[in-house]
């Protein structure tokens, strides 16, 4: 038995063997420890149940505690005191008083020393070598412990020993530790070290896991900072901030230095500085860079110098083009006031006439010799008004619309811009383009047009009226034969051997070829499909000479269709039959003139009238006059008015692709019908043109120039024309008048006289007979009128 004085723990089990420091604040704990220092240094730490307990007595602490020997006391100006205590023995709590020691009340515990129990055998050596094991791995896990915690234990032989020292250092609760130092027997011990071990490792190994990831994660996460860091860094290393920066800046400057109208300076000024707060690779920032592009790429006071020598214009359209002196003659003294104003203001040059005749190339060379740079701008089909004035900026597409798009492609603010076939705007939509002010919708600004030259082109006079006054028209009829030759030969064969790399000599058509491709392979007012059959030539002409089949082409009327390949048309009627009841009429359309062939004949019927051949209304009410006005003087013409009882006339125009419409073949329908009436066949020679009234009279015509083209081109010999147009004749070429004789007639009786192959012999016919031969009368037309009408 034995009396030491006691130290009570709080929240620390001391083991045999294990050296710890202690701080000491107690008073009573402070006396017992200076009455061991007093004595054989000898204490007895023993732990509390309930660490909160300042006072503790017997039932407040455990049965098993540990004789320890203080090894070093410092005392603490604050009056506590820091020991270093060595565990001894265990030791078993007996009995417990106070005591009033030297420095003052302590307790002083009776214990009994528990004398080591030893341990051996294989079963125990295998238990420490895996204890020594498990606890590598748990002092590997376990943050508290050094990694080389268990570097000493190999070196232990003796197990209860093994046990103190492993228990020692385990995080364990004291509980569990007061529970390792109650039990003796150290095999017990060991066991129970390596459970907790066990069950501790697990528990780390899945801390460790979670650790892990959440590290990995908070490394990510780093790592894309990081690099995003450094991206930066590279970035701007390569200028990306800096091109930002000068791409404004550039802007900038070029909003400084443009000769910008006031309005587009302010808003050039506006949309740059939105730009500026913008992200530089967001789609906004992409719309205000493309509107800034279109604005700025305008011309801004860019001007080509404006050449005011007539003569040289004169000489340049010339050079440009063969005939058409008139329309020539027009421009010059267009271009003259111009230049003696100085003001593109007056009307608008409008060049009418069918496809080929040279109204671009003449809007070209007007160009060149006015010195503008020259846009073409096609407004066929244009339908929708945004094709011209652009869409408003409120999606990324949105553009500018064709003519501030040109504008920019000009280059300048003073082009001359060509508005093609303006005859195919869009009805609803009819420009003002002429307008010093244009607003685009695009650009949502005004923009001067005041210095664009505008030329118009149509194929048709078909316009709004407010625009044809305008406008200053100038018609383009279409070639003749004998021009479009020249023309062939000055221009087009020229350009194509130029245009296909034919050198000198290696590609020749003679006069004859060329008279025959025109003849047989075209039919047009212009020379637009001459030029491409030319190029047609060309080309296979110099297939044959890369080929070394020849060496040269030499294209004569032999050999052309060789190389133009089958006829396409026929030249001429005039080696046809006359037939009965087919008549060449002449029509006018928007690609120039055409023959127009009527037909005629008799089916069984009540005396009406069938059309056929898709006629216009115009034209359906014109072969009603014709039928009616026929039936009127069926007995002049020698036609017996009881046919109508029994017989319809259907009137058939054959060729879809003209379009027919208007008064002008009304004597060729008075001609048809009356030739099949009487069985006198029509001169298939003979082309007419003319309106007529019920009572024959023959009326004036549009397009004479054109219909007459078509004649000579269709080989016709005599044309028949309204007494009206011959006024018009003036204003014909020579060699079309020489080609053609030309017959001016004021009444169809004229015309029936010679068109017919013989002449008519009237018949004598009263209302008996009318009444004899008509079954049904009613089944005629009211105001048919009888024989006797005349
Ligand atoms: P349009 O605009 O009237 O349809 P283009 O101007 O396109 O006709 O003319 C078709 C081709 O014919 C062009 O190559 C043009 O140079 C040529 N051409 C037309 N008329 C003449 C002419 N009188 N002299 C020379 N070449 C002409």
């Amino acid at each position: 038995m034995n009396l030491l004085p006691l130290l009570p723990l709080r929240d620390i089990v001391v083991f045999p063997g294990m050296v710890v420091p202690l701080f000491v604040g107690r008073e009573k704990s402070v006396a017992a420890l200076e009455a061991a220092m007093a004595g054989e240094k000898d204490i007895f730490l023993l732990a509390q149940l309930d660490p909160g307990c300042d006072d503790p007595d017997r039932d407040d602490l455990y049965d098993v505690g540990v004789v320890a020997t203080v090894l070093q006391l410092l005392k603490l100006p604050d009056g506590t005191v820091r020991v270093l205590v060595e565990g001894q023995q265990r030791a078993r709590l007996e009995g417990l008083r106070e005591e009033n020691g030297a420095s003052g009340e302590m307790l002083v515990a009776q214990v009994e020393r528990l004398e080591p129990v030893t341990a051996a055998g294989t079963e125990v050596a295998a238990m420490m070598r895996s204890v020594v094991e498990q606890f590598g791995e748990y002092a590997k896990l376990n943050k508290k412990l050094s990694q080389d915690a268990g570097d000493s234990l190999g070196d232990i032989d003796d197990a209860s020993k093994l046990a103190d020292a492993v228990a020692a250092q385990l995080g364990a609760k004291v509980a569990d530790k007061q529970a390792l130092l109650t039990e003796t027997d150290p095999l017990k011990r060991l066991e129970m070290a390596y459970s907790f071990m066990e069950g501790e490792l697990g528990v780390l190994q899945v801390e460790r896991k979670i650790r892990g990831r959440v590290k990995r994660q908070m490394e990510k996460t780093q790592r894309e900072y990081y690099l995003n860091e450094q991206l930066k860094a590279i970035q701007s290393e390569l200028g990306g901030e800096a091109e930002e920066a000068n791409e404004i800046a550039e802007l900038q400057e070029k909003i400084d230095k443009l000769k910008l109208s006031k309005e587009a300076r302010a808003k050039a000024t506006a949309e740059l500085k939105k730009l500026k707060t913008m992200q530089p690779m967001s789609a906004e920032a992409t719309v205000i860079r493309n509107y800034l592009d279109v604005l700025l790429g305008l011309p801004w006071g860019k001007k080509s110098k404006i050449k005011k020598d007539i003569a040289g214009a004169q000489a340049i359209l010339d050079a440009d083009h063969y005939a058409l002196e008139k329309v020539k003659d027009r421009i010059v003294e267009y271009l003259a006031v111009q230049a003696r104003t100085n003001k593109l203001k007056g009307p608008i040059l409008c060049l009418v006439g069918p496809p080929g005749v040279g109204k671009t190339s003449l809007g070209k060379s007007i160009a060149r010799a006015t010195g503008r740079e020259f846009i073409r701008q096609s407004l066929g089909g244009v339908r929708d008004e945004a094709e011209i004035r652009g869409h408003r900026r409120t999606y990324i597409g949105s553009l500018p619309g064709k003519i501030v798009t040109n504008l920019k492609k000009a280059g300048t603010s003073n082009p001359l811009f060509l508005l093609d076939e303006i005859d195919k705007l869009g009805q609803d939509f009819r420009g003002d383009q002429q307008n010093a002010k244009f607003q685009d919708h695009y650009l949502e600004l005004d923009i001067d047009l005041s210095d664009v030259m505008f030329v118009c082109t149509a194929n048709s006079l078909n316009l709004p009226q407010p625009l044809l006054d305008r406008m200053e028209l100038i018609r383009l009829e279409g070639y003749t034969e004998d021009e479009k030759v020249e023309i062939a030969e000055r221009h087009l064969i020229a350009k194509q051997i130029e245009a296909h790399g034919l050198k000198k000599g290696e590609f020749t058509l003679t006069e004859e070829g060329l008279r025959d491709l025109i003849r047989y392979y075209t039919r047009e007012a212009g020379v637009r499909t001459l030029e491409r059959e030319i190029a047609r030539l060309a080309r296979k002409s110099l297939r044959k000479i890369l080929e070394g089949k020849e060496t040269s082409v030499t294209i004569t009327p032999e050999n052309l269709g060789d190389y133009a390949g089958v006829r396409k048309f026929k030249h001429g009627v005039s080696d046809e039959e006359n037939q009965v009841g087919a008549v060449t009429g002449l029509a006018w359309t928007e690609v120039g003139g055409e023959l127009l062939t009527i037909e005629s004949v008799t089916v069984p019927g009540k005396g009406g009238v069938k059309t056929t051949g898709k006629l216009g209304e115009v034209m359906s009410e014109s072969v009603q006059a014709a039928f009616s006005f026929v039936k009127a003087r069926s007995p002049a013409y020698g036609i017996k008015p009881s046919i109508y009882g029994r017989k319809d006339i259907h009137i058939h125009l054959p060729e879809g692709a003209v379009p027919k419409d208007g008064p002008s073949a009304g004597v060729g329908m008075v001609t048809s019908i009356v030739s099949t009436l009487t069985g006198i066949p029509v001169r298939s020679d003979v082309a007419m043109t003319g309106e007529v009234t019920l009572r024959g009279r023959v009326l004036a015509i549009g397009g004479l120039k054109e219909k007459l083209l078509a004649a000579l081109r269709g080989g016709i010999k005599t044309v028949l024309i309204p007494e009206e147009n011959r006024k018009d004749l003036a204003e014909i070429p020579a060699n079309v008048k020489e080609g053609l004789e030309i017959v001016p007639v004021s009444h169809v009786d004229e015309v029936l006289a010679r068109a017919l192959t013989q002449p008519l012999e009237a018949i004598e016919w009263t209302e008996a007979d009318d009444l004899a031969s008509v079954p049904t009368p009613g089944a005629l037309p009211a105001g048919t009128p009888s024989a006797t009408a005349h």
